[in-house]
C-alpha cells in the first residue's frame, strides 16, 4: 500500500493533504497537525493512518506550483 502526502503553500506555513492508500481517507493538515506526518515524511518512517490503523512510509509528493 502507498500513502501519499501533499504539501501545499499558502503563503504561510501552507497544509498538508494525507491520503491513505489503504483506507482512501483523505486528511488536510494545518499548523501543528502536520508535523508528524512531515517528519515522517523527512525521515522515511512509517506513519499510522489516523482512520485504519495501516502504517506505511509517505510519500512527498510535495508540487512546488
Ligand atoms: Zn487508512
Amino acid at each position: 500500500m502507498n500513502h501519499t502526502l501533499i504539501r501545499f503553500e499558502n503563503g504561510g506555513t501552507g497544509w498538508t493533504e494525507f491520503e491513505c492508500g489503504r483506507c482512501g481517507v483523505d486528511v488536510d493538515m494545518f499548523d501543528f497537525d502536520q508535523v508528524d506526518v512531515l517528519e515522517a515524511a523527512e525521515n522515511a518512517v512509517p506513519f499510522r493512518c489516523p482512520n485504519c490503523r495501516a502504517e506505511a512510509v509517505p510519500l512527498d509528493k510535495t508540487n512546488p506550483e
